[in-house]
Parts: structure tokens; C-alpha cells; sequence
């Protein structure tokens, strides 16, 4: 199951197309609840373009539901609790997070390489949890009720199978 060999197949539960925040973060749930996953990531790296770094409470309280946010908040960040706006002479508060029913009323700011880096290494804590990096996929496969995806890693090709349950016995 290595990525990279020329026509090699991976079979697995479930294949990710994309190691953003949506795909690191449901590979990190169906690993955590025993699904063997593997999340395909294109780039090499996380550290690419930016693509913002507010982590809204809504996500830190989810976090803390999954058991992560005091690792997490170890990592460094900054704790936003107003935002405020000048209009004239009139300071205008713009956001207040102190009166939010959450754990965190506060928004965080850290960079979303950071918060990508962060859940893949919560994930890799389970061993059902695959990240392979530089491997873009290229085709959806169909066939016999079951689907899956083409990869291309380096120079190599690789193909990712997810099948059913009843595959795996
Ligand atoms: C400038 C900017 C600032 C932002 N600021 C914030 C902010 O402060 N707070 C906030 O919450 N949100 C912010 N956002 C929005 C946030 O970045 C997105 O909501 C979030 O990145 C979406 O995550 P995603 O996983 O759905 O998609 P993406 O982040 O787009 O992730 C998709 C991933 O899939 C990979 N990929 C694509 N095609 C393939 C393929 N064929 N094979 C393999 N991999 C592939 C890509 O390389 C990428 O890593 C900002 C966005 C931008 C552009």
C-alpha cells in the first residue's frame, strides 16, 4: 500500500480528494471512529497560499467536544474577545465573543497551515488515518457498487479503492 510505485492500488475505506480543512478534518473523525481513510493531498506541503487564520468558537467548541482544544490552544495563537471600528469620532464595537454560551469566547488566530498541521498530527494518533501528500487525484473510479479514485504521485500513478463495508468482511 505505498503511493508511488508505478500502478500501485490502495485499499481503504474511504479516500479523501484534497488535505484542506474539510478533508484533513473527516479523515481525522472516521479515523478516530476506526475507518481506515486516506486523505490525498496534491501539494507537498501545508505551507502554501494563505487561506485565513480565524478559528471561530463554533470550531473551538467542536474541538473541545473531540476531546482536542487544550493541545491545540498550547499551540501558538491570539485571543480575540471584541472587535471594534472607528466611524468619525465613534469607537463602534463590531463583534462581542464574551457573551457566547461556548468555551472559548474568544476568536483564535493562527495560520491555516498551522491548524492543518495540528489535526493531521491529532489524526495520525489512529492508526486508520493515512495522509499521502503529492498525490493529486485525477479520475473518480465506478465499478461494481463501489467507487474510488486515481492518484498521480511523483512520477508514479497510484490507484485508491474505497469499498464496502461487506468488502472488508
Ligand atoms: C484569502 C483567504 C482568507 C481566508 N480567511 C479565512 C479565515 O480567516 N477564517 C476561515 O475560517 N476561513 C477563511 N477562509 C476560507 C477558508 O480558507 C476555506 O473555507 C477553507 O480553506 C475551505 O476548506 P476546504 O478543505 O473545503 O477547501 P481547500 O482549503 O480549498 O482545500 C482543498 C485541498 O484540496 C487540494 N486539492 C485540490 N484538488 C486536488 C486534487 N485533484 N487531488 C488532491 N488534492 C487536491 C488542495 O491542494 C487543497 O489543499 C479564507 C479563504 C481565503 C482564500
Amino acid at each position: 500500500m505505498i503511493v508511488g510505485r508505478m500502478n500501485e492500488v490502495i485499499y481503504t475505506r474511504c479516500c479523501i480528494a484534497g488535505g484542506g480543512p474539510a478533508g484533513v478534518m473527516l479523515g481525522f473523525l472516521l479515523a478516530r471512529m476506526g475507518i481506515d481513510v486516506f486523505v490525498l493531498e496534491k501539494h507537498a506541503d501545508f505551507l502554501r497560499d494563505f487561506r485565513g487564520d480565524t478559528i471561530h468558537p463554533s470550531t473551538l467548541e467542536i474541538m473541545h467536544e473531540l476531546g482536542i482544544l487544550d493541545e491545540f490552544l498550547k499551540r501558538p495563537h491570539q485571543e480575540i474577545r471584541e472587535l471594534a471600528g472607528q466611524v468619525g469620532q465613534d469607537s463602534v464595537t463590531i463583534a462581542d465573543f464574551t457573551h457566547l454560551p461556548t468555551h472559548c469566547r474568544f476568536l483564535a488566530f493562527m495560520p491555516q497551515w498551522d491548524f492543518l498541521d495540528f489535526i493531521t498530527e491529532q489524526a495520525r494518533r489512529y492508526s486508520t488515518f493515512h495522509l499521502k501528500m503529492q498525490a493529486g487525484v485525477t479520475d473518480l473510479i465506478e465499478e461494481k457498487g463501489w467507487c474510488g479514485g486515481r492518484a498521480r504521485k511523483n512520477a508514479g500513478r497510484a490507484t485508491a479503492n474505497s469499498r464496502p463495508a461487506d468488502y472488508w468482511g
